[in-house]
């Protein structure tokens, strides 16, 4: 079967008329975010940068007063590059993803020592520097530099999906969604579109309810055609998806701190928080064998049931065992001491913990 939508009257129009149609709407409708820049202004490269940073895996809502407060202390790269790491840090406080903030630092600094103050304006060279991943970079050369670059994360991916019909399930569908928006973009205002395909996907074409009949893209899209509006994109059912398994080895100091470890940066969860474990395999090793890849030396126990998790290409189950521990315990070599960090229960909430992570520290920790 095609992954794109057989011939629809709308699909088959020249995508330059979805262009202009989502480009006339978001003349008219645009959000007001305090980094975008207003009509007759050229565009800010270290704003758009310093946004798009703040924004990866966190909401406008909460991103809005951190942009704000750190543009008015730190208005220039340089200022932000000449501020010690430790201001920044704690400015960023909150925020989570703590990797991030470093990076941003790390950023600045090269750009203003390197660059002289002045981003590069293409994805290519944008995606080498820290904490610029594809995604950031396509979004910072086209809104920053007008580049033909077409960000696309899962917002996009989704309006994508359901202009086109696309009825191959993700994530396989990644690269196919990710041609389809690159043909969509329009050679002029490449930065304008994309910010539109973020307002469209945030404000109405949103995951469960479609605002289809006032969306400027109804004439053009085939999901809605097709009534599959709300279904697409597909995400392969729970069940087709591999089971993986593992032990989560929740250590709690006497002084009342867990001990977490940050993931590699690249990779499932890079750079984010997680209490050490076993791999997460196709079939649990023997228990011997998989306490001996506990983080600290200790008393072990199974904490009753098990977590669950469902991710976009398997499901996971991890059994939970906890240990409490002396403040000086020794963290054994499968811990990856460098990696680890002991944080105080109360200061959990404000960690870079992904949600399967939260449940295995709450599993870990609830009394029995
Ligand atoms: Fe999304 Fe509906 Fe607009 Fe299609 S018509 S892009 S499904 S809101």
């Amino acid at each position: 079967m095609s992954n794109v939508a057989k011939a629809q009257p709308a699909a088959t129009e020249p995508r330059s008329n979805a262009a202009r149609d989502l480009l006339e709407w978001w003349d008219r409708e645009r959000r007001d975010l305090p980094w975008r820049t207003p009509a007759g202004r050229a565009p800010d490269a270290y704003r758009i940068w310093l946004s798009e940073i703040m924004l990866q895996q966190t909401t406008v809502k909460a991103v809005i007063p951190y942009y704000e407060r750190f543009l008015a202390r730190w208005p220039t790269v340089e200022a932000l590059a000449a501020a010690p790491l430790e201001e920044v840090l704690a400015a960023w406080a909150g925020l989570g993803y703590y990797s991030r903030a470093r990076n941003l630092h790390k950023c600045a600094k090269l750009i203003a020592e390197a660059h002289a103050g002045h981003f590069p304006s293409t994805p290519a060279e944008l995606v080498r520097l820290p904490g610029i991943g594809p995604y950031t970079a396509a979004a910072i050369a086209a809104i920053a530099f007008g580049a033909p670059a077409t960000p696309v994360d899962g917002n996009i991916e989704r309006v994508v999906a359901r202009l086109f019909a696309v009825r191959e399930p993700l994530p396989a569908a990644k690269p196919t969604l990710r041609r389809l928006a690159s043909g969509l973009t329009p050679p002029a205002r490449a930065g304008d579109f994309a910010q539109a395909l973020m307002d469209l996907g945030a404000g109405l074409c949103t995951p469960k309810r479609p605002s289809c009949l006032v969306c400027p893209l109804q004439g053009h899209c085939a999901a809605h055609a097709e009534g599959l509006a709300a279904h697409l994109p597909l995400k392969p059912s729970k069940a087709d998806r591999p089971l993986r398994v593992g032990l989560a080895f929740v250590a709690l100091r006497e002084d009342g701190t867990v001990l977490l470890r940050r993931r590699p940066e690249a990779g499932l969860l890079g750079g984010m928080l997680e209490v050490p474990s076993t791999a997460w395999s196709d079939a649990l090793p023997p228990l011997d064998q998989a306490l001996r890849a506990a983080p600290v030396h200790g008393q072990w126990w199974a904490v009753p049931g098990s977590v669950a998790h469902t991710f976009t290409h398997f499901r996971l189950e991890l059994l939970v065992y906890r240990a409490v521990v002396p403040n000086e315990v020794p963290l054994t070599f499968w811990a990856d001491p460098q990696r680890c960090r002991w944080v105080p229960r109360r200061s959990l909430n404000a960690e870079a913990l992904p949600s399967v992570m939260r449940k295995v520290v709450a599993h870990g920790l609830k009394e029995q």
